[in-house]
């Protein structure tokens, strides 16, 4: 279900779409999708400082870089945002690829954590913000705390950022509720132009 927030939410596709939401909503799966199926999309491949896991592969999923580079690339002022998240590894959108994917005329999509969206707000103030929401609070409680193996204090800590998260979302353009994920991703194709072929 997509959910425009005011008028001219859901008008002409933007340059630049960001896709953010909490924690464990499903962001990295839809986008993962969007790359699978819709290959007409650019999705820009962060830079990150935490390593790879098994499977990535550098420049598809995510640019690895050393503390050192990335410091570097924030200095250089090449960095479109940046955020240290889950308060441990630096993830950042670099600037380059960005303007030129929207120069040549691609939809662009950014899939990035709220402190990242929010600085977005302001290097990209034409961009287009989706908050991808969870079906219920209910559900993303499951997905957070499902296996019960954190201690109290950790599920505690990890409810309060949900409930700090889900609060954003007044400050996106558009909703979409991840409830299921082809859904999502398509309902999301279709925001940034884009139809399915099938
Ligand atoms: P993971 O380490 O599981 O791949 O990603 C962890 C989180 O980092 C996800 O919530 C994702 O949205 C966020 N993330 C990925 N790339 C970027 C980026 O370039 N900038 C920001 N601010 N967050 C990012």
């Amino acid at each position: 279900m997509t959910v425009p927030h005011g008028a001219g939410a859901e008008s002409a596709p933007a340059p630049v779409t960001v896709l953010a939401g909490p924690t464990a909503v499903g962001k990295g799966t839809v986008s993962a999708k969007i790359r699978e199926l819709y290959p007409q999309i650019w999705l820009s491949v962060s830079a990150t400082t935490r390593p790879p896991r098994p499977g990535e592969v550098d420049g598809l999923h995510y640019r690895f870089v050393s503390d050192d580079e990335f410091t570097r690339l924030v200095e250089n002022e090449q960095m479109l945002e940046w955020a240290v998240v889950h308060g441990r590894h630096r993830y950042g959108t670099p600037r380059g690829p960005v303007v030129e994917a929207v120069a040549a005329g691609h939809p662009v999509l950014l899939e990035i954590d709220l402190a990242g969206a929010r600085q977005i707000r302001h290097t990209v103030p034409e961009a287009r913000f989706v908050f991808l929401a969870p079906p219920s609070w209910d559900s993303l409680v499951e997905r957070l705390v499902g296996r019960g193996t954190e201690s109290a204090e950790e599920r505690e800590r990890r409810l309060e950022t949900a409930a700090r998260e889900l609060a954003a979302e007044s400050e996106f353009d558009v909703t979409i509720v991840n409830d299921e994920v082809p859904r999502a991703t398509a309902e999301l194709a279709a925001l940034l132009g884009v139809r399915d072929l099938t």
